[in-house]
């Protein structure tokens, strides 16, 4: 569907070469291949601007100019520094606390609730934890059954409250009875809405403050393009997340949003989402989100 950046580039410097001398104007028309790849990857306008201008200065002061093989420079580059701009390593969750407790934050249907549970059975089959799944969408009956059933398939307890229409008791709730039971790792599924709100923003700040969490994760929606790099600002300002988890990497998206977001709100992201089912999960590596966005 997309040409790929390489062959873009190659295809370009060729035509330089057929002129027997690059220049430094030549250098700025193959970095506009660079923006229209990254554009195209839905990398946010003014990110992909910004990136190019570092690509720039970094490609003159390596002598792309010079090079034998200046294409395969340039690409190098760009890699490199989308990897180093993406965090260049993967950065773990932080389970320090008895019982450790991760919040997750987002939009409806972003994949919270699939995420919570898919970190559930990842701490449970990988790390030997025990955590409990805590139901806080105190709006959509749905939602709690939702993660019930998530727990029954992974045999990993939920903790509700059917009946109270709390959330932030319910979180505090929930923290005691890990403790009694002996659960090392809480995890807080909370409610989202279509749209950011104001009540929903409240609501988790709320929650935040009463459990205080070690980890407060920002689910969200990669196929959403330019919209998840506004509403990664949102809760940002609000809530001072520790991390991103970007779901639905098995569409048909490049995963700029990965590097608008990173960008933008100079948060880790830390785990990617790839598919409906409880395994599709990974930690996030940039090295091999850099080579998905340029292809
Ligand atoms: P929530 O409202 O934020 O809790 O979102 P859900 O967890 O209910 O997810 C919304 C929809 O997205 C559901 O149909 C999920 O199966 C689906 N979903 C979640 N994560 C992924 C993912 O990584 N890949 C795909 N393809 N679908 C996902």
């Amino acid at each position: 569907m997309f040409e790929n950046l390489s062959e873009r580039l190659d295809r370009s410097f060729k035509l330089l070469k057929g002129e027997g001398r690059i220049t430094e104007i030549n250098v700025a028309e193959t970095l506009k291949d660079v923006r229209r790849a990254l554009l195209d990857a839905d990398v946010n306008y003014i990110v992909a601007k910004q990136f190019t201008d570092l690509v720039k200065e970094k490609a003159l002061g390596q002598n792309v100019l010079t090079s034998v093989r200046p294409g395969e420079l340039m690409v190098k580059i760009v890699h490199d520094e989308l990897a180093t701009l993406m965090g260049g390593h993967s950065v773990d969750i932080n389970l320090k606390g008895s019982p450790a407790i991760i919040l997750m934050s987002g939009l409806q249907g972003s994949g919270k609730t699939t995420f919570s549970g898919k970190l559930a059975n990842m701490l449970k089959s990988k790390q030997g934890k025990h955590p409990m799944l805590v139901a806080c969408d105190v709006y959509r009956p749905a939602a709690i059954q939702q993660l019930m059933i998530l727990g029954e398939q992974l045999q990993v307890p939920v903790y509700s409250e059917p009946d109270s229409k709390n959330p932030v008791e319910i979180a505090r709730h929930a923290v005691a009875e890990a403790k009694t039971k002996g659960h090392d790792v809480v995890i807080i599924d909370t409610a989202g809405r279509l749209a950011i709100d104001e009540e929903m923003m409240r609501e988790i700040e709320a929650i935040k403050a009463a459990v205080d969490p070690g980890e407060v994760l920002f689910v969200v929606d990669s196929m959403t393009g330019q919209d998840a790099v506004n509403t990664a600002k949102e809760f940002n300002t609000r809530l001072d997340f520790d991390g991103v988890v970007l779901t639905k990497l098995d569409g048909d998206t490049r995963g700029g949003a990965a590097l608008s977001i990173r960008s933008v709100v100079d948060k880790p992201i830390k785990f990617v989402g790839t598919g409906e089912k409880m395994e599709a999960i990974d930690v996030f590596h940039p090295e091999r989100m850099a080579d998905r966005i340029l292809g």
